[in-house]
């Protein structure tokens, strides 16, 4: 039987490329998003489908705790099983501390960090019952080195790569695995909000020298949620061209 992905924030961006790969590695797709608007402005349903496995959309915001629970509980229903996890649904709202409001930095943890707890939690039950399944969160270097302007970003995803390592701990026994990629400065819409000023920046730090694709993440989700990845678990793979040494 084909395994069942399921991946938060899929309509554009990593998480498309995302569920592309893991389609081509045979897995059927639960997509997410916010609404269906967002993935009536691309092909990326069609083209999941035109690899043989089967796909439908689940709309949801994964801020939000009940609206997580129901949208599990019709992946479960609709496809049987639910094998992989990939939190990936995430936004930016960058602005210096001593200026950011309150509720710049509390939507931020809601979408970013809430989301993985509300996400984990229902699956992760799933999962525990299996006696199988892969968890897959994205991070961020911005989590592990930290980055001006994204208080509340950094602290969003600092707290994945400590929720990666819980999550590992207490259900490794179950045979599930639980890791993070934090990935750098990848070509996306969330990235192509920044200045020429912001990404040049960014260019100066990497070693190699340019920005990464979407489908250099993707890959990397791919082998952690293969059969090559059996015992890797509670581990952050940074994806950044080199921008941390
Ligand atoms: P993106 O292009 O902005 O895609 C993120 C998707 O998540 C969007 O479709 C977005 O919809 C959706 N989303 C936002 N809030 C949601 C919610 N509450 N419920 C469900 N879906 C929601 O971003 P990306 O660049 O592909 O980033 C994907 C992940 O990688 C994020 O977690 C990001 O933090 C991480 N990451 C990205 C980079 C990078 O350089 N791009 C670097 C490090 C880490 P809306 O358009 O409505 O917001």
């Amino acid at each position: 039987m084909a395994k069942t992905a399921i991946i938060t924030g899929s309509s554009r961006g990593i998480g498309a490329a995302i569920a592309l790969r893991l389609a081509k590695d045979g897995m059927n797709i639960a997509f997410n998003d916010l609404n269906m608007t967002m993935f009536e402005n691309n092909d990326i349903v069609d083209k999941v489908k035109a690899l043989g496995v089967e796909a439908e959309i689940f709309c949801a915001d994964v801020s939000k705790f009940d609206q997580c629970e129901a949208m599990v509980k019709a992946v479960k229903e609709r496809f049987g099983t639910i094998d992989v996890l990939v939190n990936n649904a995430g936004i930016t709202r960058d602005g210096l501390m001593a200026r950011m409001p309150e509720e710049q930095y509390d939507m931020v943890i809601a979408v970013n960090q809430k989301s993985v707890f509300n996400m984990t939690k229902f699956v992760g039950n799933v999962m525990m019952r299996q006696r199988s399944g892969r968890i897959i969160n994205l991070a961020s270097v911005a989590g592990l080195y930290g980055n001006p302007g994204q208080i509340n970003y950094s602290a969003s995803k600092a707290a994945i790569i400590g929720m990666t390592k819980t999550v590992a701990k207490e259900l490794g026994a179950r045979n599930v695995t639980c890791n993070a990629v934090a990935p750098g400065f990848i070509h996306t819409p969330m990235t192509d909000k920044l200045t020429e000023e912001q990404k040049a920046a960014m260019l100066a730090q990497i070693a190699m020298k340019r920005y990464g694709e979407p489908e250099e993440i993707a890959g990397v989700v791919s082998f952690l949620a293969s059969d090559d990845a059996s015992y890797v678990t509670g581990q952050v793979i940074e994806i950044s061209g080199g921008i941390s040494m």
